[in-house]
């Protein structure tokens, strides 16, 4: 479980993970904040009220998959980096995932990077199409990057500067 081994279960990911139905309609947040902490960054940010307002600070986020649309703008906002964007309508081939990264250098569009999982395994690679770092966003960088739909749900980090060696 989640607190033993940091890494989230199948069972409480799909709590979180947006229905099917959602998931073809194109970008989508996925929340996966799983604990009762005093944060609440991603209610705050939301423009179109997709989280809602938090009635205890540490509530976990209640969210509307129908109101939103992958923005991303609570992907940089949130603290604790479980926020992501995943594009299932991005191509017939590819899935689109907008990450949070705090590291630098940053990666550019076109870089081929490694695709990393929950648990810090590389298991694959990943294309950068775009990444967003205005001034708002506090140095928390959004890097959109294609997947192959199997690692669609399954990247949540990345490491820039070329693939791995491995
Ligand atoms: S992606 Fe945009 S619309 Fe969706 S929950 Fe995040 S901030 Fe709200
Ligand atoms: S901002 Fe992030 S860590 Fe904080 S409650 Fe929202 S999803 Fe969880």
């Amino acid at each position: 479980m989640l607190k033993k081994t940091g890494v989230a279960t199948p069972e409480e990911l799909a709590n979180v993970l947006p229905s099917e139905g959602r998931l073809n309609r194109g970008a989508v947040a996925v929340l996966e904040c799983f604990q009762n902490i005093p944060c609440n960054p991603c209610a705050t940010s939301c423009p179109r009220h997709a989280i809602q307002e938090f009635v205890d600070i540490n509530d976990i986020p209640s969210f509307d998959g129908d109101l939103c649309n992958g923005c991303a703008i609570c992907v940089a906002n949130c603290p604790g980096l479980a926020i992501f964007v995943i594009d299932e309508t991005y191509s017939p081939d590819e899935t689109l995932v907008k990450l949070p990264y705090e590291f630098t250098p940053l990666p550019a569009s076109g870089d081929v990077v490694v695709a990393v999982s929950r648990a810090g395994d590389e298991i694959g690679h990943a294309r950068v199409v775009r990444v967003q770092n205005p001034p708002v966003f506090d140095r928390t960088a959004v890097v959109h990057v294609a997947v192959p739909k199997a690692l669609g749900h399954e990247i949540r980090f990345i490491k820039a500067g070329g693939p791995s060696r491995a």
